[in-house]
């Protein structure tokens, strides 16, 4: 089986047809679904399908584009569920910068404020951690080598930056998306080798981030199968290798 490590089914774009989404996924052998908490504002939905749901789970956390919504007090009301297995996602993204050096300087201090909080939070409870990080490797390495426990957590991996690999001794796990199946991830494609396998993870990171061949429409979990086909062909693994150490590797990150 393959599990679906990080795909946003609380998004306004599976109201219509989440059940169907859910059953394509289980009938490709996708039969666990991680939702990591970005938007407090949907977090009370991802609740819902987790209790609804007895292979979906959820996190708790803010995005760094949502910071402006991160209420620690409102978030601790829901780590307690039994469903809740990690804190995250949360990160820091300079993708989007605003163009004044000032301003561009304001939100890098606040977004490692954040983080920092819920990299603390998350080592307070023994959680792992679900790590967003876009063009802010130094920053993000700094601050989860000084602040995280040993639960460790996991990385988007499309930034495919190998110095994030020293992470792996730190207890953290890279999660392979939709990236390495696209034409021109070669960033990604030599950076995998390097990442232990024990480390490994699947993720969707749906709705977006959709694999080759379907690149450019909504993205949902049945589509890990070509992220896991891809991890096939570049690490000469089987598919049921593949499926093997990657549901070992999120049974010991999540406990689940
Ligand atoms: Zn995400």
């Amino acid at each position: 089986m393959i599990v679906d490590t990080h795909c946003h089914l609380d998004d306004h774009r599976y109201d219509e047809d989440l059940e169907t989404v859910l059953q394509r996924a289980r009938e490709k052998g996708v039969k666990r679904f991680i939702i990591p908490g970005a938007d407090p504002r949907t977090l009370e939905r991802a609740v819902e399908i987790a209790q609804k749901h007895e292979d979906v789970y959820f996190a708790v956390g803010v995005h760094p584009y949502d910071m402006e919504h991160y209420d620690r007090e409102y978030l601790e009301s829901f780590v307690d569920h039994p469903k809740c297995v990690a804190i995250g996602e949360c990160g820091l993204d300079y993708y989007r910068l605003p163009e004044d050096p000032s301003e561009a300087e304001a939100e890098k201090v606040r977004q490692k404020e954040v983080f920092v909080d819920q990299i603390e939070w998350a080592k307070a409870l023994k959680k792992p951690l679900i790590v967003h990080i876009r063009e802010a490797s130094a920053d993000s390495l700094a601050l989860l080598e000084e602040h995280a426990g040993e639960e460790g957590g996991v990385l988007h991996c499309y930034n495919a930056d190998a110095t994030l690999l020293k992470l792996a001794k730190r207890n953290f796990y890279y999660g392979i998306g939709g990236v390495l199946t696209f034409k021109n991830a070669r960033k990604l494609v030599n950076v995998f080798p390097q990442i232990p396998q024990e480390k490994l993870l699947i993720e969707t990171d749906a709705p977006y981030l959709t694999p080759h061949p379907f690149r450019g429409k909504r993205n949902e979990p049945a589509y890990c199968t070509y992220v896991a086909e891809k991890m096939c062909e570049l690490s000469g693994l089987s598919r049921e290798q593949m499926e093997t150490l990657t549901t070992t590797n999120v049974q010991r990150l999540f406990s689940i």
